[in-house]
C-alpha cells in the first residue's frame, strides 16, 4: 500500500478555475475542500460553483467540502478619477472618511469606513494594499485624516486599509455578510468562515444566524486582526475551525512576529480540539510560475510540520497561471513533510478536562496504538466528532470516519489524517455494525488480513456524541473479523514500516 497524504489541501476557486476542466482536475489531484470567497462574485455564480464542486466530487467518489468565507469589514479607499496614483516618500495625502466625497487624485482619496476619524490619531501608520503603501497620519481634521506617505509605491482603485497594531473598531459582520450567511445555508454549504472576527461574540453570532438560517456549516475563525490575538483561547473554543490568516495577520501585527504566532495559533488549535488551517501566499510565485520557490517549499513543509490540518491556495488556483500544478506541488510537499514528521502521538497536548465522551474514547483509543501495532482507526460516528478528536493526536494510524452523513464526511474532509467513508449503520447492533465496517474497509483495500482495528462506536448509531465503545478486533479471512488472542509486542520499528494507507 502506498502512503497517503495527511494533511489536507484547500483551494480558492476563482476566474481560473472557471476555465472548462480546470476545477475537475484540481480535485483529481487532491484539493479536499474548496473556498468561495465571497468579497467577490455574485450569488449566481457562487451557486454555479457550488454545482460543479459537488457534481465533480460525484463523479470522481471524493468528499469535497465547501467553504464560504465571508468578506468582512474590510475597509478600502475608494476610486480614483483617473487610475491608480503614484506618490512619493515624504509626501502628504489625505483620506476623506465623507460618504459624498470626490473620485481621488495624487493628493488624496475617500475610505469606505467613515469611523476611522475616530479610530486613528497622530503616529498611527495605515498600511494600504497588505502594506505596499504606508501612510503616518499626521492629524486628523473633521472629516479627514492628513497623512504622510512613508514609501514610494502605487496605489489604485478599492485596496484594503489596516492600522499598524490593529484597534480599528468595526463589527465583524457587515450585512453583506449576514446575507452572505443566509446564502451558504442554501448552498448548504460545509464550513462558514468569519473574517476579521475580535472575539467570540463574533464567531456565536454568525454561528447564531447560520442556524436560523438552517445551516449546520462549521464556523472558522479567521485570526487576522490584532485583537483576535489577545482573544485568542475564547475564539477556538468558540469556533470549529481556526484559519491562521497569514495576509492581514501579517498587516497588523508585523511580519516579525507572523512565524511565532502562526506555530502558537496551530498549537493551542490542537489541544482545544479544534482543526487548523494555515492560508495565504504559501506558493505564491505560483500564481506566475510553474513552479514553487524553494522558500515556498519551506513554508509549506513547515506548516506540516507545525502540524496543521490543511494548508490553503489563494490566488495560486483563483487566479494563478497555475493552478492544477499549485495543487500538484502542495500534495507533493505535504507528503515529503510527513514523512520527516516526528510521527509521535502527542499526549502532551491532551486537554486535562475531556469536553465529551467521544474525546475520552478517542484518548484512550490512541493510548492503545501507543502499544499496540494498530493499522487503522474505524470512528462510527453521526457528526465526525470522534474523528476529530482522534486526529487531533497526530498518531501515525490511519482514521477513517465512517459516517451515513454527506455533510459530516464533507467537514471530516478537513481533518488531517482522516479518510471520509460513506457507511450507514443503522438498526444494526454496535458488534455488527463494527464487524460491517471492518468488511467494508477490507473490500475497499484499505484492510487486509492480520491486520490489527480499533473501532470506536456508540450504543445508539443515530444519537450524536453518543460514542462511548472501543473495540479491538483483527481482520480474518476474507475480511471476517475475529478478536484478537494475544498481542504481539507494538515496537515502534515494526510500526513504521508499514505506513497506513488513508483514501483520497
Ligand atoms: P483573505 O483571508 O484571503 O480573505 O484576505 C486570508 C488572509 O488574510 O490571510
Ligand atoms: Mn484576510
Amino acid at each position: 500500500m502506498t502512503q497517503a497524504r495527511k494533511t489536507k489541501i484547500l483551494a480558492t476557486l476563482g476566474p481560473a478555475t472557471d476555465a472548462p476542466g480546470v476545477l475537475e482536475a484540481l480535485i483529481a489531484a487532491g484539493v479536499d475542500v474548496v473556498r468561495l470567497n465571497f468579497s467577490h462574485g455574485k450569488p449566481a455564480d457562487h451557486a454555479a460553483r457550488v454545482a460543479r464542486v459537488r457534481a465533480a466530487a460525484q463523479a470522481t467518489g471524493r468528499e469535497v467540502g465547501i467553504l464560504g468565507d465571508l468578506g468582512g469589514p474590510k475597509i478600502r479607499i475608494e476610486r480614483f478619477a483617473d487610475g491608480p496614483v503614484s506618490l512619493q516618500s515624504g509626501a502628504r495625502f489625505t483620506l476623506h472618511a465623507r460618504a459624498d466625497a470626490m473620485p481621488g487624485d495624487g493628493s488624496g482619496v475617500a475610505v469606505s469606513y467613515l469611523g476611522l476619524v475616530n479610530d486613528v490619531g497622530p503616529g498611527d501608520v495605515l498600511l494600504l494594499d497588505d502594506g505596499m503603501m504606508t501612510l503616518r497620519v499626521e492629524q486628523v481634521e473633521g472629516e479627514c485624516i492628513h497623512t504622510t506617505v512613508l514609501n514610494d509605491g502605487v496605489l489604485s482603485d478599492r485596496k484594503g486599509l489596516n492600522r499598524l497594531g490593529g484597534g480599528l473598531s468595526l463589527a465583524a459582520l457587515t450585512d453583506k455578510d449576514r446575507a452572505d450567511i443566509q446564502l451558504a445555508a442554501e448552498l448548504d454549504l460545509d464550513f462558514i468562515a468569519v473574517s476579521f472576527c475580535r472575539n467570540a461574540a463574533d464567531i456565536e453570532e454568525a454561528r447564531a444566524l447560520a442556524r436560523a438560517a438552517g445551516s449546520q456549516a462549521h464556523l472558522v475563525a479567521k485570526i487576522e486582526r490584532a485583537e483576535a490575538i489577545a482573544n485568542l483561547s475564547q475564539i477556538i473554543d468558540a469556533s470549529d475551525v481556526v484559519m491562521v490568516a497569514r495576509g492581514d495577520l501579517g498587516v497588523e501585527i508585523g511580519d516579525a512576529e507572523l512565524p511565532g504566532l502562526q506555530k502558537k495559533i496551530i498549537r493551542e488549535a490542537i489541544e482545544r480540539g479544534r482543526v487548523v488551517i494555515t492560508a495565504t501566499q504559501m506558493l505564491q510565485s505560483m500564481v506566475e510560475s510553474p513552479m514553487p520557490t524553494r522558500a515556498e517549499v519551506l513554508d509549506v513543509a513547515n506548516a506540516v510540520i507545525d502540524g496543521t490540518d490543511a494548508v490553503m491556495l489563494s490566488a495560486e488556483t483563483a487566479a494563478g497561471h497555475y493552478p492544477v500544478k499549485a495543487v500538484e506541488a502542495m500534495a507533493r510537499i505535504c507528503l515529503g513533510a510527513e514523512r520527516q514528521f516526528e510521527h509521535d502521538t502527542d499526549f502532551e497536548a491532551v486537554p486535562r478536562d475531556l469536553e465529551h465522551p467521544d474525546h475520552a474514547i478517542a484518548l484512550a483509543s490512541m493510548y492503545l496504538t501507543e502499544h499496540i501495532q494498530v493499522r487503522a482507526i474505524l470512528a462510527l460516528t453521526e457528526s465526525g466528532g470522534t474523528a476529530r478528536y482522534l486526529s487531533r493526536y497526530r498518531s501515525p494510524a490511519a482514521i477513517y470516519g465512517l459516517s451515513r452523513h454527506a455533510a459530516a464526511r464533507r467537514r471530516m474532509a478537513l481533518m488531517r489524517g482522516v479518510g471520509p467513508i460513506d457507511f450507514d449503520s443503522r438498526g444494526d447492533q454496535p458488534r455488527k455494525a463494527a464487524r460491517d465496517a471492518v468488511a467494508q474497509l477490507y473490500r475497499a483495500k484499505l484492510l487486509r488480513e492480520g491486520d490489527r482495528v480499533l473501532i470506536t462506536s456508540g450504543d445508539h448509531m443515530e444519537h450524536l456524541g453518543a460514542t462511548n465503545t472501543l473495540r479491538l478486533l483483527r481482520v480474518g479471512a476474507d475480511g471476517g473479523a475475529e478478536g484478537l488472542g494475544v498481542l504481539p509486542g507494538a515496537g515502534r520499528r515494526a510500526r513504521a514500516a508499514t505506513p497506513a494507507k488513508t483514501p483520497s
